[in-house]
């Protein structure tokens, strides 16, 4: 597919939240642009504000100013379109008490293939050949943290929206199985993509169309690796810090 139309735009988005101490600026002014078949990637240190940034794209959170749009269309007038075209997997998957069949499938009617390319991109189908007729507890007592990851992975892939929103999807895995599994979701071209990260994950960074970085709840650079390496910015810091 080639990256031309815009398909998703966030603009002037900021959020506050309320807790015990006061109020939290979490977002202040967020703006940018993703078109189809991008791969974006969002850096930033552990509280400045990505995962309320991908929850606000996934539309499970609202913002406090501004808007975002999928396809041109405000989310507030478009609920439906949201969540047909986009799909989050963060860190904290929800497993309940049925087989892992049901808990990838989520009892919708997919067939054998479709089933079995999500589980081969999940890197789920060697892996869990065995248990894949298995109960989960609930809370998936009996799954390992990485193994729950891809089970979420296999999930929104299987919805096959056109979307994918990654949040930290590789901070339970070991090195070799992201590498591959977020080498099979990048094979995936059509596919527009939005990938969260504190690490400076080199590999995956340097494959993104573009970099965002964020810092105390706002984009303080944006660009290619090559752009931000030259530019000896916030980035490279990052980059410099995380070398040494
Ligand atoms: P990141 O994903 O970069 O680690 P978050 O978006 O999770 O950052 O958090 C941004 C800021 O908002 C942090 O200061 C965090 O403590 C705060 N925050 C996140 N969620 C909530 C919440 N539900 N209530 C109050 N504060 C929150």
């Amino acid at each position: 597919m080639q990256k031309m139309e815009k398909i998703l735009e966030v603009k002037n988005i900021s959020k506050k939240y309320q807790s015990k101490e006061g109020e939290i600026q979490a977002l202040n002014n967020v703006n940018f642009r993703v078109k189809s078949g991008e791969f974006i990637s969002i850096i930033g240190p552990s509280g400045c504000g990505k995962s309320t940034l991908l929850k606000i794209i996934a539309n499970v959170l609202e913002p406090s100013f501004g808007d975002a749009y999928i396809n041109e269309q405000n989310y507030k007038e478009s609920e439906a379109l949201v969540s047909e075209m986009v799909s989050l997997v963060h860190q904290d998957t929800f497993i309940f008490n049925d087989t892992i069949e049901n808990n990838i499938r989520l009892y919708q009617d997919y067939s054998a293939t479709e089933f079995d390319n999500a589980i081969s991109i999940a890197t789920l189908k060697e892996k869990l050949k065995e248990r894949i007729q298995s109960d989960c507890s609930e809370g998936g007592g009996s799954l390992s943290g990485g193994e729950k990851q891809r089970i979420a992975i296999a999930r929104a892939i299987l919805r096959n929206s056109p979307v994918l929103l990654l949040d930290e999807i590789t901070s339970a895995l070991d090195q070799f199985t992201a590498k591959t599994i977020v080498g099979n979701i990048f094979a995936m071209k059509e596919k527009t993509i939005v990938f969260v990260t504190h690490k400076m994950e080199t590999d995956f960074l340097k494959r993104a169309d573009c970099i965002i970085c964020m810092n105390q709840g706002m984009i303080i650079e944006f660009g290619t690796w090559r752009e931000l390496i030259k530019e000896k910015g916030y980035f490279y810091k990052l980059y410099v810090a995380e070398q040494e």
